[in-house]
């Protein structure tokens, strides 16, 4: 994408000898006569670099540099001319990215430029990879749900809000009944195939503060925050339905899926440890009932 630059320069013979400049080297450009109109200019559209003279009427170049740092993401080239009262250091300070004293030749600022947009390119870049490793880092690779190491994290989290507002916050364990007797029928490729569906299953019941993690091999939770028990266990029950369809809608002639799930409301002042052993044991009572079910504790 051709980038977007702000010309900011109470001059205007500088401002339009600048903006011609770029625009024969394919840049967009954009100029403005002092930092209102800069400001104003920046609100309507997303600008990749400012460069921006430092000595004008009203808001100085220093000042409009913190103010889009503050507001924008955009770059910020600051041009002025010897001053005392200037120095590179505050520029660099205020988070301009490069600064260029007058006179200077056109063919210079373009360098600067060039480098202030090839430096934005990497950091952009970087953050990119930075993010998705953050999104790895807490999803579950065969169901695309989230991990246990962010259900830890967001258990935490919830029981801190929990504390805090005092609003309700519920928690399912689910474990699939009998999946080694199908994993040893139909073999661990299918069964991986099981675990996907119900990921998704369960995923397209939820709401929205409502977040789904896959615990561990076969088993997964549900934290459902803004929710009392009784909520808890219709979530529960959506839950099965959903996943007793996914199942029966599979081609082959499986036995059914079904799940064992346990279901409790968090008490007031426990900690996460003694919340996530009441949920592990009303989901064992399911078991203990006979599988496919749901219970409370
Ligand atoms: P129960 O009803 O008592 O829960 O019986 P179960 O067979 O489901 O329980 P058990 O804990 O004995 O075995 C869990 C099985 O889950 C073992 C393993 O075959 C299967 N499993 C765990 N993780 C995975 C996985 O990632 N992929 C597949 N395909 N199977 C898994
Ligand atoms: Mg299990
Ligand atoms: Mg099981």
């Amino acid at each position: 994408m051709t980038p977007q630059i702000l010309i900011v320069d109470d001059d205007d013979s500088i401002r339009d000898a600048i903006s011609e400049y770029l625009s024969m080297s394919d840049y967009r450009t954009d100029v403005a006569g002092n930092a209102n109109e800069a400001i104003e200019r920046l609100s309507e559209k997303n600008f990749d670099v400012v460069i921006t003279d430092i000595i004008m009427n009203g808001m100085d170049g220093l000042q409009l540099t913190e103010h889009i740092k503050a507001v924008s993401d955009a770059s910020v080239v600051i041009i002025t001319g010897y001053s005392r009262d200037y120095t590179y250091e505050t520029a660099i300070h205020k988070g301009a990215d490069d600064f260029v004293f007058k006179p200077f030749r056109l063919e210079e600022l373009l360098l600067r430029l060039k480098r202030v947009l090839r430096e934005r390119k990497t950091a952009q870049e970087r953050n990119h990879i930075l993010e998705e490793f953050k999104i790895l880092s807490i999803t579950d690779h065969l169901t695309h749900l989230y991990n246990s190491r962010h259900f830890h994290a967001q258990l935490e989290t919830e029981i801190i809000r929990h504390d805090r507002y005092q609003r309700p916050l519920s928690l399912l364990m689910i474990d699939i009944d009998h999946f080694k007797r199908f994993n040893d029928a139909y073999g661990h490729m299918e069964g991986d195939r099981v675990l996907q569906r119900i990921g998704k299953g369960i995923s397209s019941v939820l709401r929205t503060p409502d977040t789904a993690y896959r615990y561990g091999g076969e088993e997964f939770t549900i934290l459902l925050p803004e929710t009392d028990l009784e909520a808890a266990i219709r979530a529960a029950e959506r839950i099965k339905e959903e996943v007793e369809g996914q199942m029966a809608a599979l081609e082959s002639p499986y036995d059914p899926i079904t799940l064992s799930i346990g279901a409790t409301e968090y008490l007031r002042g426990e900690t996460a440890v003694s919340f996530m052993k009441r949920a592990d044991k009303a989901m064992y009572k399911s078991k203990s009932k006979g599988r496919n079910c749901i219970s409370t504790l």
